[in-house]
This record gives C-alpha cells, sequence and structure tokens, in this order.
C-alpha cells in the first residue's frame, strides 16, 4: 500500500505561512477532495492519504486486505474501522509526513476520527503521539456541494489511469473524448461512480460521516468551504481555513465560520 502513498510527494511552493500539520479533507462524495487535495499537496509539499485510493491499490492488487474491502466497497458501504485504521496507522508512520499531510476520506465514521484524535496525541502517548504531522492538533475543512450537483459529478468522473488526472465529461472535459490531455490514456470511469451506488454512499455519509463533522465542529477545529466555486476558488477557500484554523489554535467549542 506504501507504493500509492509514495507518488504523492511535491515541493513545497505555496503561500501558507503556518505548519500544516494534520489536516482532514471532509466532505460528500464528489465534492472534489481528490481535486482539492492535488492543489494543496502541490502547494504545501505534504503528502496527501487518501483511504480511498489506498484501499483501491490493495483491491487491485488481491492483498488479503483488498480481498476483505471488494465487495464492501463496491456496495458503496464503509470498510471496518479497524481494517482502516490500521492501514492509515502504517501510512502515518512513514517520515513525510513529519510537517503535515491531508487526510482525504478519513475519518468516516466517529469510531475513526476518535481512534485519530488519540492515535495523533490526545490519548497515553501525549502531544505528537505516534501519528505524525509535527504535534499539532487535528484541523477538519468540509467542502459542501448540494445533492443534485454532486450526482453529476460523480456519473461525469473519469480518471486517466496513468498519471491520476480528474475528468469530469460534462464539466471539465478531456480535449479529445475518453483520453487523457496528458499522455492519451484511456480514462476509466470508477466502477462505484454509478447513481445507484452513489446514493448509497449519500445514505452512508448521513448516518456515519455527518456525526464526524459535528465532532470537529465542537471541538472547534472545523471550517466549512463552498465546493460549488471554481476549482482555484476552493483551494483558496481551504487555504485561508487552514491559515485561520492554525493561527488561532485550538478554538472554543461552535466558533466555526463558514467560507462562502
Ligand atoms: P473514496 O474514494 O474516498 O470515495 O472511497 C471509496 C470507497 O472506499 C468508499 O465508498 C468505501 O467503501 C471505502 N473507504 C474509503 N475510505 C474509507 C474509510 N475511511 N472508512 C471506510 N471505508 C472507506
Amino acid at each position: 500500500m506504501t507504493s500509492v502513498a509514495a507518488d504523492v510527494h511535491a515541493e513545497a511552493k505555496g503561500s501558507l505561512q503556518v505548519k500544516p500539520g494534520p489536516i482532514l479533507l471532509m466532505g460528500a462524495p464528489g465534492v472534489g477532495k481528490g481535486t482539492q487535495a492535488k492543489e494543496l499537496v502541490a502547494k504545501w509539499g505534504i503528502p496527501q492519504i487518501s483511504t480511498g485510493d489506498l484501499l483501491r491499490y490493495n483491491r487491485d492488487h488481491g492483498t488479503p486486505l483488498g480481498l476483505k474491502a471488494k465487495e464492501i466497497m463496491a456496495a458503496g458501504k464503509l470498510v471496518p474501522d479497524e481494517l482502516v485504521n490500521a492501514m492509515v496507522a502504517e501510512r502515518l508512520k512513514q517520515p513525510d509526513t513529519a510537517n503535515g499531510y491531508i487526510l482525504d476520506g478519513f475519518p468516516r465514521t466517529l469510531g475513526q476520527a476518535k481512534w485519530l484524535d488519540e492515535h495523533i496525541g490526545a490519548g497515553p502517548d501525549g502531544p505528537g503521539g505516534k501519528g505524525g504531522g509535527g504535534a499539532l492538533p487535528v484541523i477538519a475543512v468540509s467542502i459542501t456541494v448540494g445533492y443534485n450537483e454532486l450526482l453529476r459529478r460523480i456519473t461525469g468522473r473519469r480518471t486517466c489511469p496513468a498519471c491520476g488526472t480528474i475528468y469530469n465529461i460534462y464539466l471539465q472535459p478531456p480535449k479529445v473524448d475518453e483520453k487523457c490531455d496528458l499522455d492519451g490514456t484511456p480514462l476509466v470511469r470508477r466502477s462505484d461512480d454509478t447513481e445507484e451506488v452513489f446514493r448509497e454512499r449519500m445514505r452512508t455519509y448521513e448516518s456515519q460521516t455527518a456525526p464526524v463533522v459535528e465532532h470537529y465542529r465542537a471541538l472547534g477545529r472545523f471550517e466549512e468551504v463552498d465546493g460549488a466555486q471554481a476549482v482555484s476558488a476552493v483551494a483558496a477557500g481551504v487555504e485561508a481555513a487552514v491559515e485561520r484554523l492554525r493561527s488561532s489554535g485550538t478554538k472554543a467549542a461552535g466558533t466555526e465560520t463558514k467560507t462562502k
């Protein structure tokens, strides 16, 4: 699983004035977490850790974890916490997480959120814990987009299997139909990007992941960014939110702000 994670090294060339630390990029399926994480990786030089990508890597390589996850993913359900937490723990041991990292698609349940808080330093190991990130607390930024727009994004999403570039056949089509602009590779559609699986993933999101948003909101380590804007505007909103959250330290409960 580590070779996927190792793909995300990039030169820091961004304007962030604070050490990023652990950042959770949250939001329903299709809000653009993956796209935004890649923007931030390029800007800040910290890795993106996508549990969806790590699980797909395991599934496609037929690892024991991948075999357990395969059917669950195909149905739009969640892989059990203990499996995902162990996978994340393994990834966070790598030295590239020392200044921070972007968690994309994790935590997705309250159990995962509590495990992460503990693992990173709220637990018996004290600040810094075992989780990399330079001893800073987790901060969460949630990207919000309306249901119908999400459906269009999900069913139109295509990815280049060679370089990972993400397209949308309705909103951001490639120059040549179904081919990557950068390397000409035929684009692929994720097997769970169908309308039926999308609806199940949204139900899963509402019942299991929405409480995680409330968890970080209550801790005062949370901001929302409107995801129905241009990619660059969303990225600027996420960056500003991270700056505010990091420079204000841990805010009092319930004082989160909205970036619209
Ligand atoms: P994603 O690419 O983030 O949409 O994830 C694709 C699928 O992988 C999800 O629909 C889940 O089946 C599984 N998955 C990804 N992240 C997690 C997680 N944190 N917890 C449980 N299952 C996950």
